[in-house]
């Protein structure tokens, strides 16, 4: 099997999955992080559009030779914003309000942000925390240029997923109460997308399910 037939199969794969999990529209990103441009280039040619990656510079190459909505959701280094915000449309791992003081100074082009909730609470694989949660969804909502879109979270690894998502799925409600628009929900990976969508997630970030393992 050629790598366009592996990776097309691995597609169809999770889309089924999701399809058969999902009672509303959900958008599949590729998450196409330590892999080659060649990759994102065939899984663009199987109508893949959204593409994520951790890294500046490896978004920066792959972006700038294959079309399509490119998500950053790695941490965040603020000597990176200038770039990161040159080729990335949607940033999925805002945690810091710093960070979007520097958005604000240096994107070249209007994002959607979605903020990065921690449900531990130990802030180990980046997210704010609670008690942060709502002063950083107003510094982004008063922004006349960028969009709020929602919340983000990778459940931590103890955590059993379905608990996890639980969890976030009454935050995120909550959260609605106070800004209706930010309906986004980008949650699950390869282990657990199929768990996270059942509860309510509108963005799932799914890598080696689709491209191998790393
Ligand atoms: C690597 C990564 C993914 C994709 O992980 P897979 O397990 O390969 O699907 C999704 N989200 C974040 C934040 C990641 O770092």
């Amino acid at each position: 099997m050629n790598r366009k037939e592996e990776l097309s199969q691995n597609l169809e794969l999770v889309r089924s999955k999701i399809a058969t999990v999902a009672d509303h529209e959900v958008t599949l990103i590729a998450v196409t992080k330590t892999f080659p441009v060649s990759d994102a280039q065939i899984l663009h040619e199987l109508g893949v559009r959204d593409f994520g990656e951790n890294r500046d510079s490896e978004g920066a190459e792959k972006s700038a030779m294959v079309e399509g909505v490119w998500h950053f959701q790695g941490q965040i280094q603020s000597n990176k914003l200038k770039s990161i915000t040159s080729w990335a449309s949607v940033i999925h791992s805002l945690d810091d309000p710093r960070h979007f003081e520097i958005i604000e100074r240096v994107a070249p082009h209007a994002l959607q942000i979605f903020l990065q909730v921690s449900l531990d609470g130990a802030h180990h694989r980046g997210g704010a925390g609670l008690e942060d949660l709502y002063s950083l969804a107003a510094v982004v909502e008063k922004s006349k240029t960028h969009t709020l879109a929602g919340l983000m979270s990778v459940p931590p690894v103890e955590m059993d997923p379905n608990q996890g998502f639980a969890q976030l799925a009454v935050i995120h409600n909550e959260f609605m109460k106070l800004f209706p628009g930010a309906t986004s929900l980008s949650a699950g990976m390869s282990g657990d997308y199929e768990t996270a969508i059942s509860h309510g997630a509108t963005h799932v970030r799914v890598g080696s399910s689709i491209l191998g393992s790393r």
